[in-house]
């Protein structure tokens, strides 16, 4: 008998499904796009959960639980949504994942999705086999985790591991958490695609464009990269004099351009590391869009503790 728990990945434009095993297995897998508004998601959420319940049992294996990955800020102390921004209409205080696994009769997980992807890196992925990962997701924004020895380091206010929003430009441009100069006002694939538009390389360009015209070797476009490659390794050096992982794990879709970020990158963060920090290796993630899945199924895996408080 496998054991093995659901996980899902909660994000603005789909929702991903699976059934993963303690080894990072993914043993069935099921997407779709995320509807409109929350009830309506939720409704979907629900039916792909009682599918995998219902395959689980089939296949015999032994089902440990329920594993939400939100992409959005979530209480991880108090199991619920904080804040429903990129994921149309979900309330403040909703308990997502115990709601998808009323019933069932098994426990329930919620966390946010870059913490999921952090975990699934760090226990199956490119951070595997180190006991201190420092995860940073670059996609249209810029999400972050901490995980010591398998599990996430939430801190007090599930805040820990938001690189995305640190200041690291106090003058810099409006970011949307209300903040100004935020590392994801100058780095996510939104700042890359709204500099390619200031800079004149089309009207409607997007992150995705730009990053791919860099890789062509477009000048335009490479000094943009290289610019935001600047502030990423300066927020990382940052991170690593305050944290010191073993491993800087960089997912998402902006990392997808692999070594073209990567390379300015490790210089800018030569920088500001100091010592023996300036050694971090720095590289990018291995699951792909799995992660979100398989690291939600993860939180099942994990030690809770959100019951002994922050670890
Ligand atoms: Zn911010």
């Amino acid at each position: 008998m496998t054991a093995c728990a659901i996980g899902l990945d909660v994000g603005g434009t789909r929702l991903s499904a699976g059934l993963v095993d303690t080894r990072g297995a993914l043993l069935a897998h099921a997407q779709e796009s995320t509807p409109p508004d929350g009830p309506a998601a939720t409704n979907v959420l629900r039916r792909l959960t009682l599918e995998l319940a219902e395959r689980a049992r089939r296949g015999g294996h032994d089902l440990l639980g329920v594993g939400v990955g939100f992409g959005g800020p979530v209480d991880y102390g108090d199991q619920s949504i904080v804040m429903s921004h990129h994921v149309g209409g979900w309330e403040t205080g909703l308990k997502l994942a115990q709601q998808l696994a009323e019933g069932l009769g098994l426990p329930a997980m919620l966390d946010n999705d870059a913490n999921c992807g952090g975990l699934a890196e760090a226990l199956f992925g490119a951070g595997c086999g180190h006991r201190s990962v420092l995860y940073v997701n670059i996609g249209t924004g810029i999400g972050g985790a901490l995980v010591l020895a398998g599990r996430v380091h939430h801190g007090a206010h599930s805040i820990a591991g938001e690189l995305g929003h640190c200041v690291v430009k106090p003058d810099g441009p409006p970011c949307t958490c209300d903040k100004e100069g935020c590392l994801e006002a100058l780095a996510s694939g939104s700042a890359l695609g709204r500099e390619g538009r200031l800079a004149g390389l089309g009207q409607h360009i997007t992150g995705r464009e730009v990053a791919q015209l860099a890789l062509e070797g477009d000048a335009t476009a490479g000094r943009i990269v290289d610019e935001a490659a600047g502030w990423l390794g300066l927020a990382l050096g940052n991170a690593a004099n305050l944290w010191d992982p073993d491993v800087i794990v960089l997912g998402g879709g902006v990392a997808e351009m692999g070594e073209r970020l990567l390379e300015p990158t490790r210089r800018s963060y030569q920088r500001t590391a100091m010592l023996s920090a300036k050694a971090t290796p720095i590289v990018c993630a291995s699951l792909g869009y799995a992660a979100g899945v398989i690291g939600a199924a993860a939180l099942l895996f994990a030690p809770c503790d959100a019951a002994a408080g922050s670890a």
